[in-house]
């Protein structure tokens, strides 16, 4: 057994959901449940089989692990004959433990702003907008105990995520993006690309499930000519007249992160593509039903050095199985999310930049394994 700290910074605020609607404290079950969540869609990518544990996650059984013990296959080969698919083998499922603890420790975390009410970012034209809560800033630790095979593909799987994903709740609404301050120490540990010898690759259909193969990740750096250019941004720059709202702002502008995820939906789900359609629907979820959840996360701006970053992920499949099993094709709405995220006279716009600001765009659609393992290993 072997332990792990890794430090944890955060660069938007995090939510791990709590009692009544607030995250007064970090919760390691929301952590938990995101790494798995990357790590099943990592395991799909690279062509092996991940149970999607809502609907009909893995069973263990100890007999037929006993035999393939006994028949002299591998504890990997071994797992997966009794039942375990790549994922459950290191976060558990039914009758086989979770191959790890995660504890939080040396949490100095705030509420990103003073007092429980939401913030309303609400673009000219939407009649209610976004709701963000405050969400935890500041950082924490997370301590992970496990052996040491388990521990390196965490290790791997959080600088993954730490570059290209976001820990926690609510990422489609900017919250969980960080920064891991001991890098170095780390990355000595870490997998390559996953281990992809651990992983048994299989032809299962998992059509419906996030898969790495279906991601499209961007990241757009500005340096803006102002320093204030944040209230130039509408949407925001309505805050401004609100004193509530305007004080909440103030807080994450000394920070500097501003949230300007719902400035960019807007601009994509209505300016750029006013059309409703079912792809549409389907690609961004519905504002008033939680249950739809969009698929685009969208982080807000932070600083880093003298940039300013926004960055995220799409994960856009091409079809969509409906409830009675039929299949729908998305692959022209799919094209026209790609078109509008490649666009950087987009991004300009919905934040209001002038024309001195220096910007660049980097957006990237990973299709193959090949173009996974490689975006993997950075
Ligand atoms: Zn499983």
């Amino acid at each position: 057994m072997k332990s792990m700290s890794i430090e944890i910074k955060t660069l938007t605020p995090i939510w791990t959901g709590g009692v009544k609607g607030n995250c007064d404290i970090l919760h390691e079950t929301g952590i938990i449940g995101s790494m798995r969540w990357w790590y099943e869609a990592i395991v799909r990518g690279l062509g092996g089989y991940a149970c999607d544990p809502v609907e009909q996650g893995c069973i263990f059984d100890k007999g037929k692990y006993d035999d393939a013990k006994n028949e002299g296959k591998t504890e990997h080969e071994a797992l997966h004959t009794a039942g375990l698919c790549d994922v459950c083998q290191v976060f558990g499922a039914t009758g086989w433990k979770r191959r790890f603890s995660l504890r939080i420790i040396h949490d100095i975390t705030i509420s990103a702003w003073k007092g429980k009410e939401m913030l309303n970012v609400c673009p000219p034209t939407r009649s209610h907008g976004w709701f963000l809560p405050a969400g935890r800033v500041g950082s924490f630790t997370l301590k992970i105990h496990g052996d040491s095979d388990v521990i390196a593909r965490l290790v791997s799987l959080l600088l993954f995520i730490e570059e290209w994903g976001a820990i926690g709740a609510k990422p489609q609404l900017g919250y969980g993006f960080f920064k891991i301050n001991n890098r170095d120490e780390i990355q000595e540990i870490r997998e390559d690309a996953m281990d992809l010898s651990k992983i048994i690759y299989t032809k299962i259909d998992s059509l419906g499930l996030p898969d790495l193969r279906q991601f499209t990740f961007f990241r757009y750096r500005f340096k803006p000519s102002r320093n204030d250019w944040w209230t130039r941004v509408k949407g925001l720059q309505r805050l401004l007249g609100d004193p509530k709202a305007a004080s909440k702002l103030s807080q994450l502008v000394k920070m500097e992160i501003i949230p300007v995820s719902p400035v960019l939906k807007n601009q994509w789900r209505y300016v750029e593509w006013p059309a409703s359609s079912p792809a549409k629907r389907w690609i961004f979820g519905t504002i008033d039903q939680e249950k739809r959840r969009g698929k685009i996360s969208i982080s807000w701006a932070y600083r880093e050095k003298n940039m300013w970053v926004v960055r995220g992920w799409a994960w856009l499949p091409e079809e969509e199985r409906t409830k009675i099993g039929t299949i729908i094709q998305h692959r022209q709405g799919v094209g026209v999310v790609e078109n509008i995220l490649k666009d950087e006279l987009v991004w300009k716009k919905a934040l209001n930049l002038d024309n001195n600001s220096r910007t660049d765009l980097y957006v990237e659609r990973l299709t193959n394994i090949d173009q996974i393992i490689k975006f993997l290993r950075g």
